[in-house]
C-alpha cells in the first residue's frame, strides 16, 4: 500500500547525497489500456526512481470525411489520462508522481479543477508548462481565459498553495502543498531571441517560486554545464535536472532536431550515418547515453531523469550500470 504522504521532488533531492533517477513516460495511446504503460515501466522499477513523470498532452484538431463527402472539424485526444495515470501509478508502484501541466487548451478555471483533482488525488508535485502551438496554429495561442505563459499557470499554482482560489469569496480554504518544476533549454527555446532572454524569463519563473528546473533533452553535456553556470551567473540557485534521451534509430537524426530544436553532437551523428540499420544504431545510443550519464553522475547533478519513450529496456540496461 502506498504511504498516507508524498514526497515533493525537492525533498527528494535534500534527503538525498546521491544522483537520483527519475523516469518520465507518456499516457497510452488511446484505446491501449493502462496495461500498456505497466508492461513499459516494469523494467524500470527496479531502479527505485524517486518519482515519475506523466506528460500531458492537448486535444488536436483535425478534419474527417463524413459519408455525403463534407469535412467535418473533429477533436482528438490521443493521450488523454495523466492525473489518473499518476494516480494508478503511485497506487501500483508506490512511487511519487509529476504530473504535467500546460497553459494550452485550459482556461483558469480549468486548471484550478485539475489542480484541486489532483490535491484530492494527493499528488504534491507539478511541471508547469506552456505547452506548444495546436497542429492547426503557427504560434501558440492561449485558451480563452487560460494562460499565455508557463509563469502565469506557476503563479495561479502558487495562490492555491496560499489558499487563494479563483472565488474570492471562499472563506477558510484549503492549502495546497505544491512543488513546482518548470523546463529550461540549455540549447534554448527555440522562439527565444537569444539565450540572455530565455535565461531571463527562467528566472522569472524561478523568482515567482518555481522550485526546480528540469531541461529539455542534450546529447552533449558540456551545452548542461554551460547553461548550469549562465542560470548561476544570474541567480538562479534551484536544482537543474538534466534530462536525458536514447537515440535508436536513424529517424531521430532528423526528428530530434526538428521537433525539439536541438543539435546532435558531430560524432554522434557520424557514428549514427554509418549504421547499417537501427540495431547497429541502439547500440551507439546506448553507449553515448552510458556516457552522458557517468559524466553527468560524476559531476554531482541532483537526479538523472530519463525520457523513456520507445526503449524502457534501454535506458534499464544504462541505469543498470551506473549504480
Ligand atoms: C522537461 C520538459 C517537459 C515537457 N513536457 C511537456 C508536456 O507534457 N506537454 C506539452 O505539451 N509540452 C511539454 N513540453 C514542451 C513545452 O511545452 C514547450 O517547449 C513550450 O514551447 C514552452 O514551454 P515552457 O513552459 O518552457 O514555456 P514558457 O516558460 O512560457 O516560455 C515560452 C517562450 O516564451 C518566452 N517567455 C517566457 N515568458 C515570457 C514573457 N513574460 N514575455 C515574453 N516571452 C516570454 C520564453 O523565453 C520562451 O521562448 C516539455 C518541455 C520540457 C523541456
Amino acid at each position: 500500500m502506498r504511504n498516507n504522504y508524498t514526497m515533493k521532488v525537492t525533498d527528494h533531492i535534500q534527503q538525498s547525497k546521491k544522483t537520483l533517477v527519475s523516469f518520465e513516460i507518456l499516457p497510452p495511446l488511446k484505446g491501449k489500456g493502462i496495461q500498456s504503460l505497466y508492461s513499459h515501466l516494469d523494467p524500470l522499477m527496479e531502479f527505485n526512481p524517486s518519482f515519475i513523470n506523466v506528460t500531458y498532452h492537448r486535444s488536436e484538431h483535425t478534419f474527417k470525411k463524413r459519408a455525403d463527402g463534407v469535412f467535418e472539424k473533429v477533436v482528438v485526444r490521443k493521450r488523454p489520462g495523466t492525473e489518473s495515470i499518476c494516480a494508478s501509478i503511485m497506487n501500483k508502484y508506490n512511487v511519487d508522481t509529476v504530473p504535467h501541466l500546460i497553459c494550452g487548451g485550459f482556461n483558469v478555471n480549468e486548471t484550478e479543477d485539475a489542480l484541486i483533482n489532483l490535491n484530492y488525488l494527493g499528488i504534491d508535485n507539478v511541471l508547469v508548462l506552456r505547452g506548444d502551438a495546436a497542429k492547426n496554429e503557427s504560434t501558440f495561442e492561449p485558451e480563452t481565459g487560460g494562460h499565455q505563459y508557463a509563469i502565469d499557470l506557476l503563479k495561479q499554482v502558487n495562490n492555491l498553495n496560499d489558499g487563494i482560489y479563483l472565488e474570492e469569496d471562499l472563506k477558510n480554504t484549503n492549502k495546497t502543498k505544491f512543488c513546482i518544476g518548470v523546463a529550461g533549454y540549455p540549447e534554448k527555446h527555440f522562439e527565444a531571441p537569444n539565450m540572455e532572454s530565455d535565461l531571463k524569463y527562467l528566472k522569472a519563473k524561478v523568482d515567482a517560486g518555481a522550485d526546480y528546473v528540469v531541461t529539455q533533452m542534450f546529447f552533449d553535456n558540456a551545452k548542461y554545464f554551460a547553461f548550469v553556470k549562465a542560470c548561476r551567473d544570474i541567480g538562479i540557485n534551484v536544482p537543474i535536472i538534466p534530462g536525458l534521451k536514447p537515440i535508436y534509430s536513424k529517424k531521430q537524426l532528423t526528428i530530434l532536431p526538428k521537433t525539439f530544436h536541438i543539435d546532435l553532437p558531430q560524432p554522434l551523428s557520424e557514428a549514427i550515418h554509418g549504421c547499417k540499420n537501427d540495431l547497429d544504431v541502439e547500440k551507439i545510443g546506448e553507449e553515448w547515453l552510458l556516457n552522458q550519464s557517468k559524466e553527468l553522475k560524476q559531476s554531482g547533478v541532483p537526479v538523472l531523469h530519463y525520457y523513456t519513450l520507445g526503449r524502457p529496456l534501454l535506458i534499464a540496461n544504462v541505469v543498470k550500470q551506473l549504480f
